[in-house]
Parts: C-alpha cells; sequence; structure tokens
C-alpha cells in the first residue's frame, strides 16, 4: 500500500506543505484541468483526472 509517492532525487527540495491530496485528482492541476496560465493541463488533457489513479487498487 502506498499513498505517497515520494520523489527523492534532489538533497532536499523545497515543496510546499502539502495538505490532503486527492489522489483522483490530477496531479498537474489538482483537477481543474487546466493550468494557472489557463493552458489546457498536458498531463489530463482538461480532464482534471488523475490517469494513473486506480480506485480499489489491485
Ligand atoms: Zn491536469
Amino acid at each position: 500500500m502506498r499513498e505517497h509517492e515520494i520523489d527523492d532525487h534532489g538533497p532536499e527540495a523545497a515543496e510546499p506543505p502539502a495538505e490532503a491530496v486527492n489522489p483522483a485528482l490530477c496531479p498537474e492541476c489538482q483537477g481543474a484541468g487546466q493550468l494557472g496560465s489557463g493552458e489546457v493541463c498536458p498531463v489530463c488533457e482538461g480532464s482534471g483526472k488523475a490517469l494513473n489513479y486506480r480506485p480499489g487498487g489491485g
């Protein structure tokens, strides 16, 4: 069971305190479907859903 995947590719990554992030939402746009600049999110292509999210697991 893995709730969070941690990337340790650096000495210390200054990441903001992540609160409860919905794993079902796109990690890039947080379910907004678009980026802050107004562009369509390239990760979820505007769907706002996490493509790798599998409910139930297995
Ligand atoms: Zn997205």
